[in-house]
Order: C-alpha cells, then structure tokens, then sequence
C-alpha cells in the first residue's frame, strides 16, 4: 500500500469511523460530491480563521474556503457578532426584511452589468432561476454552455458539465468563439441563453479570453437569447466582479458563493427590462423560496461584499502569486513536472509539464490525488482536483507555511509515486 494512504489512515481513523458511520444511511456518506475521496474524506467538527479541525482534533490550513464562499476565512468576526444577533432576532418569516435591501444594493452597485437582483439559496438555483428568465423572454427552452463548464447540479447543466448528451443541453469548447458561433447559427432559433464562467472553476482554473465572451455575447444576442455569465466563482476576482476586469456585459449575472457570508446563497442580477417578468402588478413568472433572502444570509453577505475592498482582492492575489511561484519551485526541487493556472486568489495545480484545456480526464490523476491526501497528512487542506481560493485574511508568515508545507507533500509524492 502507498505510504502516502498508509499515513493518512493512522492520522485520521476518527473519519473513517464517522465514514462508515454515515454511510448506512446517506450513499457515499455524503451530500456533496465534491466533499468525497478515497480511503475516505475528513469529517471536521470546527473550523476558526485559516483552520479548520478534524474530529482526531488535527488542525489543516484550509485553502479551499468552501469552495471560494469563505472570502474572508471562517469565523470573520462582523459576520459571527452579525450572524449572531440575526438568529437571536429571528432566523426567518414570511415578510421582507432590510437587509435584502442593503445586500441588493452592495452588489448592483459594484457589478456593472446589472440593474435588479433576485436571491436564491445556492449558485444551482441561481442557475435555474437564469433559465427561467431566459425561457419566458425568448420563448425558447434550450440552453447552450462550455463542455465541462460548471453551473451547479441542474440536469441541464450536468449535461455539459460531465459532457453528456440530452435534449435540452448544446455544447461548445470554452474559449473558442467560432464553435459557440457555429452552434449558434444552427440551432439559434432553440437557444434560450448561453452560459459561461468567466473563469472555469471546477474545469481547472481556466481563463476566458475577454475578446471570445465578447464575441460569444454578442452572437446570441443576434440568435435572439440571452447571454449569462456565471460569476458564482468569479465575482471575488474584481470590485465589480469579472465582468468589470473583462469589459463585459452580460444579459444576466449569476452570483451565490462569498455574497452569503458563509450561509446559503445564490442571486441572479440582470437589466431591469429582464426583471419585469417578477413584476407583480403585471406577473408573468412565479419565483419563491421559503428561505430565500433570510435576513442571516442578508446580513452577512452584506458585510462580505463590503469587507471586500480592491485593496483586500489585491493583497489576495499577491499572496496567490507569490503561492504559485513557491509551490512551482517546489515541485522543481522534488522533480515533479507541474504547471498552475491562476487568476487573482484562484489556483489550480497540474503535476503537468502544461496545464490541460478543459477535460474530466486528468492525466495526471495518481499524482494529483496522492498530492491531496499527502497535504493532509502535512496538515494542508486543498480540493482533491488541486484547486485553492485564497481569503483575504492570509499573510505572508501563512502562505510560507503552505510552501513549506506543501514542499514535503510534493517530496513524499515524488518518493511514493517514482
Ligand atoms: N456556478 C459555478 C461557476 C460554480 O462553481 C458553482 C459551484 O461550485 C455553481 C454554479 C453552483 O453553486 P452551488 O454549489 O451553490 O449550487
């Protein structure tokens, strides 16, 4: 057996056992595939700051942020003291309440291309909620996306996502206009909306060429559908989201993530012409949530937004550079062959001489998942596919600790896997 397996056995037998527990009664163990690998994930009972600590109370710097959601890193504390007065007044009811307002404003007056918003409680709903505004203003029902472009777990979306095939779902390649073009030109008189990442998240930290969602905008819009920019993982990477750094502007933005605060979240923005379908005076589309923007979501989102300076996105990704320089050097002196894509405070590594386009199959996938489990059992937490988000309050002292940290990884992975 791998000593790299062997280890992370002996160091958290806890999470085995909370595993096989959970696995009688939930398949896999888990409700989120993402949150699972072999021999068996982490369960964690707390978490504080850049920490968070498994039930065999082993303490990991957390480079995932839940996925990007935790801008600010667990437990910011205007969120807790926030969080904390919200749930002792109430956690929801059936009424408004005024800190939608104030998260509504926060975000449509940073973010460029939009005018209204509407909240959901997940970046999925925030896509099914695209979906439906497209349908009921071009009257169309198919959507158009990147093959392994990620909007949440909608069938429509997994579709592409996982490159499948089904009836409501065109694909096209990621960063090449002339392929949406194509698709577009044949099948536009189907197409509801197109979808893209400004940044594909789960397809490895890929960038989009501004040029090519110019041009991809601007061929839906002469088919008739709606352009959507999925920026659930992007908005952290400039003031006024991606679509600000990359002089776009979308028909509809789709958020969820960091503009939570930590709690469930997902929010389309949009130009108020798309939003009057919710008028009610003169209603044409029905779009409700029993726990759609709670006043705890609220709150807390709002101060994330707001915490969320240029300044803080900066010194984010200085640390994020300075990250990719330390673990490509890393990688160097352990004779791994490695490449990182980043943007900002996102980062993907690949034990690859060049980073893959957009692809479910790793080439690299022995050494990315042993890398993984070696970086627990260094005490460093990142997604299994080696992506990292970082929070905006990291150091300097933090991020060469990681280095250091991730160096041994890399060493034990070299003497494991060559
Ligand atoms: N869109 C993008 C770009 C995402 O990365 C995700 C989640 O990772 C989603 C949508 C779905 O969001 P959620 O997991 O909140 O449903």
């Amino acid at each position: 057996m791998s000593e790299i397996i062997e280890t992370y056995a002996r160091l958290t037998p806890r999470s085995a056992a909370a595993q096989t527990a959970a696995e009688k009664y939930i398949p896999g163990g888990n409700s989120r595939q993402a949150g699972h690998w072999l021999p068996h994930p982490l369960t964690i009972s707390w978490a504080k700051g850049a920490h968070i600590y498994d039930l065999d109370g082993r303490p990991y710097i957390d480079l995932t942020n839940n996925f990007t959601s935790l801008v600010h890193g667990h437990c910011y504390e205007p969120i807790v003291e926030a969080a904390t007065k919200g749930v002792a007044s109430g956690s929801a009811w059936s009424a408004n309440n005024e800190s939608q307002l104030e998260l509504a404003e926060a975000i449509v007056e940073r973010v460029p291309g939009m005018d209204q918003i509407r909240f959901t409680n997940s970046g999925t709903e925030a896509a099914n909620l695209a979906l439906l505004i497209a349908r009921i203003v071009t009257g169309r029902y198919k959507v158009l996306m990147a093959r392994y472009g990620y909007h949440g777990s909608l069938l429509e979306f997994e579709v592409g996502a996982f490159d499948l095939e089904g009836p409501m779902t065109l694909k096209a390649t990621y960063n090449d206009a002339a392929s949406f073009i194509s698709v577009l030109e044949e099948h536009g008189s189907e197409i509801a909306a197109v979808f893209l990442e400004p940044v594909m998240g789960a397809g490895g930290v890929i960038s989009a060429e501004p040029e090519f969602l110019r041009e991809v905008k601007t061929a839906a819009n002469k088919a008739g559908a709606l352009f959507v920019l999925d920026e659930v993982i992007a908005l952290r990477l400039a003031y006024g989201g991606c679509q600000s750094l990359m002089d776009v502007t979308p028909d509809l933005t789709m958020m969820g993530k960091l503009i939570g605060g930590g709690f469930p979240v997902g929010a389309v923005g949009g130009k108020k012409e798309h939003f009057s379908i919710f008028d009610p005076k003169d209603l044409k589309a029905w779009h409700s949530g029993t726990f759609n923007a709670n006043p705890i979501t609220m709150r807390a989102g709002a101060i994330a937004v707001e915490h969320l300076t240029q300044e803080r996105i900066d010194h984010m990704a200085r640390l994020a550079e300075k990250l990719e320089q330390g673990l490509l050097l890393a990688a160097r002196k352990a004779g791994l062959p490695c490449s990182i894509n980043r943007n900002g405070s996102l980062l993907n590594l690949f034990f690859m001489d060049q980073a893959p386009e957009a692809t479910l199959i790793r080439e690299d996938q022995e050494l990315i998942s042993k890398f993984h489990i070696a970086a627990m059992n260094h005490r460093v937490f990142l997604a299994a596919r080696g992506m990292m988000a970082l929070a905006t309050i990291y150091n300097d002292a933090l991020i060469d600790e990681v280095i250091e940290r991730l160096s041994l990884a890399m060493s034990d992975v070299a003497k494991d896997c060559f």
